[in-house]
Order: C-alpha cells, then sequence, then structure tokens
C-alpha cells in the first residue's frame, strides 16, 4: 500500500505570497504543484491538490481540506527577503523526524545546484508549532518547501527558465515516491534542461562578476575593444598594478577566454581572463 498525499499550493486568489521580478509566488505555486500532482497521478500515486486555480483559501478552509486526511502534505512556496537572501529551505514540525524534510531540501539542491540555506523548525512556545499547516494538520505529516528567493535574481533567474522549473519539480517528485513508496518513473530530460542545468551551474561559479580585476603582468597588457586577440581591437595597455574596476562577463574567445569589463566612465573592453596576467580582487 503506498501512503496517500496531497499537494498544497501556498497562497492564492487575494493572497499572492512573495513577489519578485514581476512574478508572484502563488502563481509559481500553483504552477509546480500542478505539474507535480500531474506527474505523481500518473506513476499511480493518490494524490490530491488543496487547489487547483487560482482561488483563496483562508488558513481554516486550507487546514480543512488537509487534516488527518492524508498522510504526507507537501506544501510549494517561494521565499522573499531583501534581495541578497537565496537557496532552498524546508520547513518540517517539531513533532516530525527531520529526513523527509532534509531528503526534499538535498535533492533539491543536488539536481538544480542552488545553494542549501537550511533545513528547520519553528516553534511559538514548548511543543507548540509556529506554521498552521504543522500545527493544524494533525497526523498528516507536512513539509514547507521553499524552492528559492523569487526576488533574489539568480534563484529567480533559474526557476524562469522552463526547463530548470521542471527538473526542480522532478527532484521533489522523485522524494516524494520514496516517501510514499511509489517506484519513480523518471522523465525523459530532454538536451535543453541538461543544457540549462550546466548553464545554471556555471552561474553558480560566476563570482567574478562585479569585482575589480588587475593587471599582474610585469609588461604591458593589452585590451581590447571587442572580444578579440587582433592587433587591430587593441584598444590600449594595462601596466601591472593598474586594473578595471568592474567585470561585466566572462566569455570564450578564439579558444581562450576574455573578461568584459567597465572602467570608471561605464566604457566596455575586453581583456584577457588568464590568471597568469590577470587578479581578480
Ligand atoms: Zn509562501
Amino acid at each position: 500500500m503506498t501512503k496517500t498525499i496531497i499537494i498544497d499550493a501556498g497562497h492564492g486568489g487575494k493572497d499572492s505570497g512573495a513577489n519578485g521580478f514581476g512574478v508572484l509566488e502563488k502563481d509559481w505555486a500553483l504552477e509546480i504543484s500542478k505539474y507535480q500532482y500531474s506527474r505523481l497521478k500518473a506513476m499511480g500515486a493518490d494524490v490530491r491538490m488543496t487547489r487547483k486555480s487560482d482561488i483563496t483559501l483562508s488558513p481554516t478552509e486550507r487546514i480543512a481540506r488537509i487534516k488527518n486526511q492524508y498522510d504526507v502534505c507537501l506544501s510549494n512556496h517561494w521565499n522573499a527577503f531583501d534581495g541578497k537572501a537565496r537557496g532552498v529551505e524546508t520547513i518540517h514540525s517539531i513533532h516530525a523526524k527531520p529526513i523527509f524534510a532534509t531528503d526534499l531540501a538535498k535533492r533539491l539542491v543536488e539536481v538544480t545546484g542552488l545553494p542549501l540555506r537550511r533545513v528547520f523548525t519553528r516553534k511559538i512556545g514548548a511543543g507548540v508549532d509556529y506554521y498552521f499547516l504543522h500545527r493544524l494538520t494533525g497526523r498528516t505529516e507536512t513539509v514547507i518547501m521553499e524552492y528559492g528567493f523569487i526576488d533574489h535574481e539568480l534563484d529567480h533567474k533559474y526557476y524562469h527558465q522552463k526547463a530548470s522549473f521542471i527538473l526542480a519539480a522532478e527532484a521533489v517528485i522523485e522524494v516524494i515516491c520514496g516517501k510514499i513508496g511509489l517506484k519513480y518513473i523518471p522523465l525523459n530530460v530532454d538536451g535543453a534542461a541538461k543544457e540549462t542545468h550546466k548553464e545554471n551551474q556555471k552561474t553558480e561559479l560566476k563570482s567574478f562578476l562585479g569585482r575589480r580585476l588587475e593587471s599582474k603582468y610585469d609588461g604591458q597588457l593589452r585590451f581590447y575593444k571587442t572580444p578579440s586577440w587582433k592587433d587591430a581591437d587593441v584598444y590600449g595597455f594595462l601596466t601591472k598594478g593598474q586594473g578595471f574596476p568592474r567585470i561585466l562577463d566572462k566569455i570564450s574567445v578564439g579558444g581562450g577566454e576574455q573578461y568584459k569589463v567597465e572602467n570608471s566612465k561605464g566604457q566596455q573592453f575586453y581583456i584577457t581572463a588568464h590568471s597568469n596576467f590577470v587578479e581578480v580582487e
């Protein structure tokens, strides 16, 4: 016997939840929930949803649809804070073991390359959960899933791409299947999704963005007006210790790599990204 599950698309209707870059949390929550619902259904799960459209649900109404009627509840959300906070969070009840919430967070992080922020519980008093989804759902084991920060540029960009949105949804489904005792049938992840994932991994490593670049080369280090290594495209030279205040990008140029940089006047140039010649500060 498999366990039963209900997927709760956070917020809805008048309650749009968090928002960032023109996207409302309630919309992404519904989209991912509908996707997960139909995938689980297709695999033979006994699965329901708290809402299937953009309707308002009061906490009481939401609880009435969940409490004691299912073994597991997955509540889908996105965070928002100051535009700087980012990453994946899962929240479990103080009365539950952290295994399920930890597995969800770990698998999502593994698949998406997004950072793990925390797996946690929150209480308002001894033995009392802070979140009503934990406090009032009875024997239904509920995990609140925060996929990332909708107002953080990189988190947002990740989920904004359809292919990565699906990868994330699948990562969660896989763990859910283990939890409810159902065999997970992988989706044929197409090339696009894999590419997106690789792109995201690269984005994660772009720690040079916005930082100062300095020449550590003893001679005169050429910089170019376009992405090029040609003499004709040389704009000027840096001597050792001279630099550009801001790196804007890193690109492949004819077998090598160049940083796209900006000077204090906002003019943009290209310069070798080789660590023998330049330093990122
Ligand atoms: Zn939320």
